[in-house]
């Protein structure tokens, strides 16, 4: 894969499809910046085997919903590295419950968590993309976003959301050259979907038409395309990985 740029930052990359996608990047020659907000042991361990496999990762501690950690973390990764190349807003949060159960914090929590955050990183990398007039940026967002799913209001308004503001924000970044993509998983094995039960996941492996759940490494695979050059006429696309769940 070819990059123009040469460095990423990541967040919620300590785990799951994040440190999926920082380990996936880092083989492919970018910088890594590895973000985690609570626990620093195993985003530590991710940058030791990046670099073990001679790799380059940094760490960066910030809540992705919050607004002047957002600003602290790009001061931070610009006056390192002079720059920020890509972003992948990939933190993000399940609060499920049916409807009619869910109390306004349980909407917001998610809502905070996956959207807010995305729209900050989103807006921060614009800021200083388009002063080099280059960047890619890609949302991970989910199937729920485009079908909707019981018990996952809060989701799917937050993923859903995200789908159209990335296209909003494509229209923005386009003029300076900076693209804007989503990735909507399917059903991937991480800690988010181990806690589904086994009656849930036998379902959607037999509703699958690929016949299983997908591996982080495969969405991993579909940011690095949209981040690279080889993706360079593509912006405000929605790339589906879930395995013909939804076409
Ligand atoms: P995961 O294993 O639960 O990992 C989520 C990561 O996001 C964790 O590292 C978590 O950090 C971090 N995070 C959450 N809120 C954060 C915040 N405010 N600031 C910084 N980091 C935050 O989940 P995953 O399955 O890898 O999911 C990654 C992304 O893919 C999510 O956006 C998810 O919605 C999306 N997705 C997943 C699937 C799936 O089937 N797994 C399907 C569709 C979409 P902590 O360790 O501190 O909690």
């Amino acid at each position: 894969m070819k990059f123009s740029g040469k460095n990423v930052l990541i967040t919620g990359a300590s785990r799951g499809i994040g440190a999926s996608i920082a380990e996936n990047l880092a083989s492919m020659g970018l910088k890594v910046w590895i973000n985690y907000r609570n626990d620093p042991a195993p985003a530590d361990e991710l940058k030791a085997k990046i670099e073990s496999s001679g790799g380059v990762a940094a760490l960066i501690k910030f809540d992705a919903s919050d607004e002047s950690g957002w600003a602290e973390a790009i001061k931070l990764i610009t006056e390192s590295d002079g720059e920020l190349s890509y972003l992948v807003n990939n933190a993000g949060i399940t609060n499920d419950k049916l409807a009619l159960r869910m109390s306004e914090s349980d909407f917001t929590s998610v809502i905070d968590a996956n959207l807010k955050s995305a729209f900050l990183g989103c807006k921060e990398a614009l800021k200083v993309m388009s002063k080099k007039r280059f960047g890619a940026v890609v949302n991970i967002a989910s199937i729920v976003g485009e079908m909707g799913n019981a018990g996952q209001v809060n989701y799917a308004a937050s993923k859903g959301g995200m789908i159209a503001m990335s296209k909003s924000f494509a229209k923005e970044g386009a003029s300076r050259s900076v693209r804007y993509n989503c990735v909507t998983p399917g059903f991937i094995e991480t800690a988010m979907t181990e806690k589904l039960s086994d009656e849930v996941k036998d379902y959607y492996a037999k509703n699958i038409p690929l016949g299983r759940m997908g591996k982080a490494s495969e969405i991993a695979d579909a940011v690095a395309f949209l981040l690279s050059d080889h993706a360079s006429y593509i912006t405000g696309e929605t790339l589906k990985v879930n395995g013909g769940l939804l076409m």
